[in-house]
């Protein structure tokens, strides 16, 4: 019972090329008030986010392209970034949906994210591939431009939205 805002932390992760850093970056740039970066090339940033009325805040975490440490699978959202161009990073994509299910169980959030949407001619993974392998891991689907800042905003408050919903928060 605090009026001091609930503090997140969201992993990004995928392939090499898929723009988790340009989506995380264009996250600064978000309407939503407070943002602020740290910096770095594997930087931490927060951004604030009002939703229902209660403000969040919630930390990214860009990690360098590696494997999944331990210590990552005791966050709040994860979000696994592909590129609609790149079949190989749609089944990378696929390989940690997979193993974040596994290892996380039912109660935490992740998000399927189809970036890259402004190239539609170079398309090589269709939203229905997509949306099917989202719907059996339980998690939110969401098709972005990070180049384009297209649909970010609602990634944003679809984050925040799952992060509640597992935690049952309304
Ligand atoms: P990361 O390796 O996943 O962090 O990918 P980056 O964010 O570094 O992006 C890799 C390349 O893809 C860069 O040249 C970006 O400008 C480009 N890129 C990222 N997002 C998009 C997008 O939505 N559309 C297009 N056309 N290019 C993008
Ligand atoms: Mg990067």
């Amino acid at each position: 019972n605090s009026n001091a805002p609930s503090y997140y932390s969201v992993i990004v992760l995928g392939g090499a090329g898929v723009g988790k850093s340009t989506l995380t970056r264009q996250f600064m740039t978000s309407e939503y008030i407070d943002t602020s970066d740290t910096g770095g090339e594997s930087g931490v940033m927060t951004v604030s986010v009002l939703l229902n009325g209660e403000e969040s805040t919630l930390e990214f975490i860009d990690p360098p392209d590696k494997n999944i440490s331990i210590e990552e699978l005791q966050l709040d959202a994860y979000v696994v970034v592909f590129s609609i161009t790149d079949k190989a990073s749609f089944d990378t994509a696929t390989n940690i949906t997979k193993y974040l299910r596994v290892e996380l169980g039912t109660d935490r959030a992740i998000l399927l994210v189809a970036n890259k949407i402004d190239l539609v001619r170079k398309r090589k993974v269709s939203a229905d591939d997509a949306r099917l392998l989202a719907t059996g891991y339980d998690c939110k689907y969401a098709e972005t431009s990070a180049a384009l800042n297209h649909h970010l905003d609602e990634l944003l408050v679809g984050i925040l939205s799952q992060i509640r919903l597992k935690l049952s928060i309304p």
